[in-house]
């Protein structure tokens, strides 16, 4: 159905009509400012503008607010989000343990720390980082399909006794296909056995190439175990952070991503939600997936209520009528009727994709049958 005139989107996106007929005229539609398009078409021309569409419901092609990029003055500096990867035993999650302790922020006051499936760890310098857990590991995957990838940077871990592995080479190849640059942590250099020259060499196969070898890969060689240059890796990625120039708008409509989600006994549905742009606040009505509710307590990686989450900080959401997915987005929106409107739309459409597939499914039952 068409569901927008070419000029209202015009409007929505602030590009001038003439631009965006000509951009249509490249797509191979002909239209003009007054005639209708749908919101495939819609979406797009969107793109194509370098704005992000946000598609709310099949009558609306939502850009003027959710999706309009950012201007300039108001950005700023954020931390970068940085997801852990490699293969199994090589010692991430005592990496992102050893990390966490760096923290200077404290978490002795309440001694509550939770396992949320992000946290922030705030430097000497002042500087924050963001981590994505293990469990992020499937997330990172979810959001890349989705073309929403909230990791800055990954941390690709090989162990100095065991060189690179399969999932090592896996993590590479989903690190490079995202296009998010990597840092390699040769971890467990402890060991009398570490070789992290072999593992140099062998990273080189595969087209990592680090900054001793002529290359503009940061390595760095660590021990999770013993808490050797912690430090070090923690300027390494902010080093790269700095070279990415990462940068948001704080005072936007929010958006993030759901890292991970549950349904708690006590709490009722608790989205882990990384903050993208925006800040997040108690009382915003927000939608995750097919959820929506109106936000009741954010909590903190340290299992503390904040008020407010800013850019590229990881916070529990709660007041969600139900569990949302992880890689999901989650958007402010300004009332309890678009969150409806929108959630109804989703849940609809998934719907429709499922009796789709089982539709498929009895037609190929058919076939066999014949
Ligand atoms: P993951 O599967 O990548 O999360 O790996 P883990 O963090 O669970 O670590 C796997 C094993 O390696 C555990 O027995 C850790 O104690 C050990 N390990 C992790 N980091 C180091 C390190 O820096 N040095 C040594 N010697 N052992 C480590
Ligand atoms: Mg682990």
């Amino acid at each position: 159905p068409e569901v927008i005139t070419v000029g209202d989107l015009a409007n929505r996106m602030a590009e001038r009509g003439a631009d965006v007929v000509k951009s249509l005229m490249r797509m191979g539609v002909m239209a003009t400012i007054t005639q209708t398009i749908d919101a495939d078409t819609a979406e797009l021309v969107v793109q194509e503008l370098g704005h992000r569409p946000v598609r709310v419901a099949e009558s609306d092609v939502e850009i003027g607010v959710m999706g309009n990029e950012d201007v300039a003055e108001d950005l700023v500096s954020r931390p970068p989000v940085v997801t852990v990867m490699g293969h199994v035993d090589h010692g991430k999650t005592s990496l992102l343990d050893a990390l966490r302790k760096t923290d200077v922020a404290g978490r002795e006051a309440g001694g509550i720390t939770q396992h949320i499936g992000a946290y922030q760890v705030q430097l000497k310098s002042g500087s924050k980082i963001t981590f994505i857990d293990t469990p992020g590991h499937a997330a990172f995957t979810e959001m890349r399909a989705r073309g929403a990838n909230v990791t800055d940077v990954v941390v690709l871990v090989v162990a100095a006794d065991d060189g690179v592995m399969p999932q090592t080479i896996e993590a590479i190849r989903h690190a490079k296909a995202a296009g998010v640059p990597i840092i390699v942590a040769i971890n467990k250099c402890d060991l009398p056995s570490a070789k992290p020259d072999r593992v140099r060499q062998e990273l080189l196969q595969h087209e990592l190439v680090v900054e001793g070898m002529g290359g503009d890969v940061l390595d760095v060689e660590v021990s999770a175990k013993a808490g050797i240059n912690l430090d070090k890796l923690e300027e390494a990625i902010l080093l790269q952070a700095e070279i990415l120039e990462l940068k948001a708008n704080p005072r936007r409509t929010a958006d993030g991503v759901v890292v991970e989600a549950k349904l708690d006994k006590g709490r009722g549905p608790v989205a882990t939600v990384l903050v993208k742009r925006g800040t997040v606040k108690v009382g915003d009505i927000v939608v995750a997936g097919s959820e929506w509710g109106r936000v009741r307590a954010l909590v903190n990686d340290r299992g503390i209520n904040v008020p407010d989450a800013p850019p590229a900080m990881p916070v529990e959401v709660l007041g969600l009528g139900g569990v949302p997915l992880a890689g999901e987005e989650m958007v402010v929106v300004d009332s309890e009727s678009r969150a409806r409107e929108i959630t109804e739309y989703r849940a609809r459409k998934k719907r429709e994709a499922e009796s789709a597939k089982s539709g498929r499914g009895s037609l190929e039952q058919m076939f066999k049958q014949i």
